[in-house]
This record gives C-alpha cells, sequence and structure tokens, in this order.
C-alpha cells in the first residue's frame, strides 16, 4: 500500500493545527476529531480534509477511523482526555510504542526508567512532609497544566499550605533555581537517529508575571501565591555548549527505554522538561513520551530543524516523514501499533 491508502488523524486540540499541517506537507490525508463547538480553528486554517465532530472525546470514533484507514497520532490532550487504558485498548491504528505510556504516567516508574536505567539527573523527591530540609515544590497527580502547585519551605510551611487541598495525592520535590528549558527529540526506528529538533519554554498563568510586581507590593498583596497553568509556549535556542549534554541525555533515554519495554523501545518525538542552574546542570522533572505542544511556534521549523534538514521540518512533519518512510520501506509495523 501507498501512502495515498492512509489518512493521519488526531484530536482537535493540544498541537492537531502542527500534525495535520505537517501530514499535508508529506503527502497525506488528514482527519481531525473535534468535541462539538470546537471546530473552528480547523475550519479557519485549512489542515483538515475531514472534520469528524463527536460530542465528547470519550465518544471516539474509532471504528470510523479504522475504515478510513487512519493512523492516529497522540499528542497531550489526546491521552488527557481518553486516558491510558482507553488509548491502550484501541484497535485502530496508533503511531508511538503503548508499552511507554505507563511508564511516563507513574512517577516511580519514570523515575526508574530517568534516573536509574538512563542516569538522568532529577530534583530529590521527598517520601514523607517531615523529610522536608529545603525548598520544595508540591505537584498534584493529574494536575491540569499545573494548576494548584506550591511553594513549602520546610515541613511546617508545607502542613500549612496542604490544607487547601484535603485528600489529593500529591509528590514533595526539591524546588531547583533555574531557568526552565523543555528539550524536543526525535527518534526515528526508521532511520535509527537521535534528532533535536527545538527547545521551549513555557509561559505559564501567574508566575511568569509575578516578577512584573515589586516584592513589596507582593507582599502587601498577600493573595499573590504562585500558579503555574500553561498559556502558551516561547521559543528558545540554548547555549551551543550545552547541545552535547543534550544529546547525551536523549540518546541514554531512549537506550533505556529498550530495557524496560523491549527492543522496540521509545520512538517518535518526546520531551524532556527541566530546569538548568546557573552551574549549567540539567535537572529533569519530567518526560513526555510524544509530540508536546511546545513545539508549536516551529510549524515552519526551528533554527535546529533548518540545521538538519534546509526545509521547514516541524515536528508534526517529521513524524508524518518516519511514517511516509516507514510505508515506502514496507515497514510501517515497526511505527504503529
Ligand atoms: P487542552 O486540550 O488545551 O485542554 O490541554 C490538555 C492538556 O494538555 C493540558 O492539561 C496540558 O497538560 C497539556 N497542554 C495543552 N496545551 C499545552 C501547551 N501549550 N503547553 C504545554 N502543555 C499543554
Ligand atoms: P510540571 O507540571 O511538572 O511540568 O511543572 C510545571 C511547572 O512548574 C514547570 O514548567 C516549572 O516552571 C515548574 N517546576 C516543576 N518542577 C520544578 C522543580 N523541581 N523545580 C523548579 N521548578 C519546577
Amino acid at each position: 500500500m501507498g501512502i495515498g491508502d492512509y489518512s493521519i488523524a488526531t484530536l482537535g486540540s493540544h498541537s492537531a493545527l502542527q500534525i495535520l499541517h505537517g501530514a499535508k506537507q508529506e503527502g497525506f490525508k488528514t482527519i481531525v476529531v473535534c468535541a462539538k463547538g470546537r471546530e473552528e480553528p480547523y475550519t479557519m486554517f485549512p489542515v483538515a480534509d475531514e472534520i469528524i465532530t463527536v460530542d465528547s472525546f470519550k465518544e471516539f470514533p474509532e471504528e470510523e477511523l479504522i475504515k478510513k484507514n487512519a493512523i492516529i497520532i497522540p499528542h497531550g490532550s489526546f491521552i488527557a482526555y481518553m486516558g491510558i487504558e482507553a488509548t491502550k485498548s484501541m484497535n485502530a491504528k496508533y503511531y508511538g510504542n503503548k508499552a511507554i505510556l505507563e511508564w511516563e504516567s507513574d512517577r516511580n516508574m519514570e523515575r526508574e526508567w530517568l534516573k536509574e536505567k538512563a542516569g538522568i539527573n532529577m530534583p530529590l523527591m521527598f517520601e514523607k512532609p517531615e523529610d522536608i530540609d529545603r525548598s520544595v515544590i508540591v505537584k498534584f497527580h493529574g494536575a491540569q497544566g499545573g494548576r494548584g502547585y506550591f511553594l513549602a519551605r520546610n515541613t511546617e510551611d508545607f502542613n500549612e499550605k496542604i490544607k487547601a487541598h484535603p485528600g489529593k495525592e500529591y509528590a514533595i520535590q526539591e524546588y531547583i533555581i533555574g531557568v526552565p528549558i523543555y528539550i524536543h527529540y526525535f527518534y526515528s526506528p526508521i532511520t535509527k537517529e537521535l534528532e533535536i529538533l527545538s527547545f521551549d519554554k513555557r509561559y505559564e498563568s501567574n508566575v511568569d508575571s509575578i516578577g512584573r510586581i515589586s516584592a513589596r507590593d507582593q507582599i502587601a498583596l498577600d493573595s499573590v501565591d504562585p500558579s503555574y497553568v500553561v498559556v502558551g509556549n516561547v521559543p528558545i535556542v540554548i547555549r551551543e555548549s550545552l547541545l552535547p549534554k543534550a544529546i547525551e541525555m536523549g540518546k541514554a533515554v531512549v537506550e533505556a527505554s529498550k530495557t524496560i519495554v523491549g527492543e522496540q523501545g521509545l520512538f517518535g518525538p518526546f520531551c524532556l522538561e527541566g530546569v538548568l542552574t546557573p552551574d549549567q546542570e540539567f535537572f529533569i522533572f519530567e518526560i513526555s513520551a510524544r509530540i508536546v505542544a511546545g513545539t508549536n511556534p516551529f510549524v515552519d521549523g526551528s533554527p535546529y530543524s533548518y540545521l538538519k534538514y534546509d526545509e521547514p521540518m516541524s515536528t508534526g512533519r517529521r513524524i508524518a516523514r518516519d511514517i511516509k518512510q516507514a510505508i515506502e520501506q514496507d515497514r510501517i509495523n515497526e511505527v504503529i501499533q
């Protein structure tokens, strides 16, 4: 079968515009699945050949997508709305390794993969509030984009602030002072190459504007607690001497993934999310094993993808190219599940 026999499909949110635009650039037909009332971006921007509207994302039109021989590209909202179990049991063609999903969604397994197996530097975790011996950030499970996270100076401070969140499951992590950096990688099982496609930092409300209020006024306005709700993404180019470390980390994560989920390992786009300290040390607090929305500023490519491809190459397009090359080489089963 040739690429004309397939469509590329995804849910209408997150990075769908980029994914579908990239798929069209590579010559695929495209389908977007939209929740009712959220179709407009996909008619305003001509990236979808077909729009399937559903009442809610829970009613994922799997049968219809199977009939159309669609390949589904997962993104952050896709996993958030569908859930891991529904994603795993889906029969439609799926780009990526489903076995990796639980390794990234469980903080303990994620840590075993990144820290123990890949040797990645991560912030300390505190099992119990009594163990807190430095500034920490407290994160809630399944937090919708950083809502409710808080900082605590010590156990006392933690005990006071946690009162506002009764019954919630949380993780206590060392707070790293530095700048946030999100590294966008791509590993192709077809070319067997690791690529860095771009970097971003998130634009988070309200933490990214607290610095606009003087310390005096912050104290006067005692309602100013930082929150980390993501509202957008800002492109970054990093100091060139930091690239070797970024490349080394990406390779280590891919290699280690083979020891946890088998030879196929992690492939496609993934992102290491962390903070870079003034000592130029990366502390990674999370991995996303799929396309992240931080790649959206690069619909037309990034400085890094341009260095490699000399043509516009977004992460969405890179995914489509991987699928295209797999089809052309009769290796489609190596990239879909
Ligand atoms: P949404 O479809 O915008 O409601 O997003 C669903 C989830 O995807 C959010 O809870 C975020 O965790 C993640 N997400 C969406 N947009 C972005 C973004 N621009 N940057 C980082 N994460 C995002
Ligand atoms: P997350 O939901 O884990 O991606 O975290 C949301 C935001 O919280 C990040 O973009 C950072 O700004 C901040 N953050 C998370 N973990 C840490 C940490 N250990 N040290 C410093 N900042 C952090």
